[in-house]
């Protein structure tokens, strides 16, 4: 999941960036409106975050230019202003939500769930492939009632190969969504990490998920 935080207060930014990528998330930040702005309009986010008082372009101008060129990208807006008045304009603008400051991190991470649930990603409370069951808002995996012992960056690993089951993902294009990194032919992070989620996911058990294309990348598949 990769997700735009566009916020100038310092402290705020890098406490909301530390903890989603704690999470898992990979977390861009842009510290005025017009880099948010750009920055959104090139990156394929799953979700902004929106700071309303920016310096320059403010949070709604970012997210009214981003709807009027047919964005849908999910936004959530971060904000000071806590009127009725101002949350109905955020929410007419094509806003997902709206949170106050100050807020607790685990209230916008349940905010954050909550929006990617129903936007355009259509994430489902728990995600099932065979007998492989992932609660994205838990950061939790069972296969077949066990447990998995997933780190973070496992988590979203198997995440991202659950949502676009069936598909092969190319390791250029899981290092991108997990790692935030250009593929350099020479890195073998996908599949070091691939290895070791096979020895939790796939080696305790009968069926095997993950599946290697050779030369091309990976897919997870229960082969139903
Ligand atoms: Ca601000």
């Amino acid at each position: 999941m990769k997700v735009l935080l566009v916020e100038d207060e310092k402290k705020i930014a890098e406490f909301t960036a530390k903890g989603l990528r704690e999470h898992g998330f990979v977390v861009d930040v842009a510290t005025n409106g017009d880099d948010g702005l750009g920055m959104a309009l090139i990156g394929e986010y799953d979700l902004l975050i929106l700071d309303v008082m920016l310096p320059g372009r403010d949070g709604w101008s970012v997210l009214t230019e981003l709807r009027g060129r047919g964005t849908q990208v999910p936004a959530l807006f971060l904000t000071a202003r806590d009127s009725v008045g101002d949350r109905v304009k955020g929410l007419e603008l094509g806003a997902d939500d709206y949170l106050p400051k100050p807020f607790s991190f685990a209230e916008l991470l349940a905010r954050i769930w909550t929006i990617l649930r129903r936007g355009p990603v259509r994430q489902p409370t728990v995600l099932a492939i065979g007998d492989l069951k992932l609660e994205p808002a838990r950061m939790t995996a069972f296969r077949g009632g066990t447990r998995l012992d997933l780190t973070p960056k496992e988590f979203s690993l198997l995440h991202l190969l659950a949502r676009r089951r069936g598909e092969i993902l190319s390791r250029h294009y899981i290092a991108q969504q997990i790692w935030d990194m250009n593929f350099d032919g020479d890195s073998n992070v996908v599949d070091v990490h691939i290895r070791r989620l096979r020895i939790k996911v796939d080696d305790p058990f009968e069926t095997r998920l993950i599946k290697t294309v050779r030369g091309v990348g990976y897919a997870l598949d229960d082969g139903a």
